[in-house]
């Protein structure tokens, strides 16, 4: 992700960027300066205070039982699947349509990603798609085991039907909350859908640190334990005991101490994420594809998706970078397209949305302290080129 810093660059003018980090490192500086230096006074730079403290309120956040901290939204995904034995021979399900990280844990298993269509309102999974998914898992001779799910920009998934098709399916599901942490479905938040949610405090994440970061949210005792054990390389129960094989998955102590100012203004970040989306939509009128939130449902924005049609996605994408306006193209090409992925079997009932989001979609700035001003000035910017 490109993050460009509106008040360090543009000589001429000021750059919009698409995410604007300094507003909020303004706002929070002086308790995260404070954080950084009790971290400093302690010393315990791995697993120290701060990480059993953030663990606890993330967990209250979520309403989970569990939040367990890791080192990225990668190592969580990983580590989730490392803790239910996936492995050579099983197939785990993916939307065509999310970031690299989602299939990529589950090739670095050994195991095989599935890539499964998803729907063009919401850009998440598809679950009508997943039967065909499995077929196409069992003919190419692997065990369907499981279904990631990517919450695309902030707006949960169809879990309910997910949830259904996969049960029926015996398939558990993992959901990828990395863009979602805040966000809501049927009154509950992100991280409370299939047997866990993993979640990325990288830096452009709604709810981001100073570097890389990720946690585990379940409701699960056993798979709790299982990721506390992996996160440090298969610890036992006493020191010297590696009972298993892990990894080096910890967060930071400072990244933690950093997250915990940051928790405190979350709720209001995401009220202001809610009320920008919303003059988005109104601004932009009927004429354009903006993102729509099923009922039920609660984004966090984590970016705000246009779909352009006809090729005016790149139109659009050029004007605005000649007015010194950000926008990015999450993302250009479907996994299942990607060079390291274009040998792993795409369900036989296609990705053809896919394909054609990764053509029409094109995310602008989205960050809670984008101010009215800058949004008509973006706004206008797209419906002139369109005009
Ligand atoms: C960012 C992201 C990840 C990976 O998170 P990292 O902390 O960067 O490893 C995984 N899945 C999705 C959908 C993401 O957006």
């Amino acid at each position: 992700m490109v993050i460009l810093n509106r008040y360090e660059l543009g000589s001429r003018r000021k750059n919009i960027p698409l995410i604007d980090l300094r507003a909020q490192q303004t706002r929070i500086r002086d308790g995260v300066d404070r954080a950084i230096q009790r971290v400093l006074d302690h010393g315990q730079y791995i697993m120290g205070p701060e990480v059993a403290e953030l663990e606890e309120q993330l967990a209250a956040f979520a309403g989970t039982r569990h939040a367990v901290s890791v080192s990225s939204g990668t190592d969580a995904l990983t580590a989730v699947l490392m803790a239910k034995g996936i492995g050579p021979g099983d197939a785990v399900i993916c939307p065509d349509f999310t970031y690299p990280a989602t299939p990529e844990c589950i090739a670095l298993l050994g195991a095989t990603p599935i890539f499964s269509d998803v729907c063009y309102d919401t850009f998440n999974l598809d679950p009508a798609g997943l039967p065909g998914a499995v077929k196409t898992a069992r003919l190419a001779g692997f065990v369907p085991r499981a279904v990631i799910v990517a919450d695309l920009f902030g707006l949960p998934a169809d879990y309910e039907n997910i949830l259904r098709v996969a049960e029926i399916n015996d398939l558990f599901v993992i959901s990828d909350a990395a863009q979602s942490f805040g966000a809501r479905y049927c009154d509950k938040r992100a991280g409370n859908f299939g047997i866990a949610a993993t979640t990325s405090f990288f830096p452009a994440k709604p709810l981001g640190c100073y570097g890389d970061g990720g946690a585990v949210l379940t409701d699960d005792d056993a798979l709790a334990d299982l990721i506390r054990s992996i996160r440090l390389h298969g610890k036992g129960e006493r020191k010297y005991d590696i009972v298993r094989v892990g990894i080096n998955g910890r967060l930071d102590t400072l990244q933690a101490a950093i997250l915990l100012e940051k928790l405190a203004i979350f709720e209001d970040e995401i009220e202001r994420r809610c009320m920008i989306a919303e003059r988005y939509a109104q601004m932009f009128g009927q004429a354009i594809l903006t993102p729509k939130v099923p009922a039920g449902r609660l984004s966090v924005w984590a970016q705000y998706t246009l779909r352009l049609l006809n090729g005016q996605r790149d139109v659009v994408a050029a004007a605005l970078a000649n007015k010194d306006i950000s926008s990015a193209v999450y993302y250009p090409r479907p996994l299942s397209k990607q060079p390291a992925y274009q040998h792993f079997p795409v369900s036989k009932t296609g990705v053809s949305i896919a394909a054609r989001l990764a053509l029409e979609v094109l995310s602008l700035p989205m960050h809670p302290y984008l101010d009215e001003a800058t949004q008509e000035e973006i706004v206008t910017a797209v419906q002139t080129t369109l005009a």
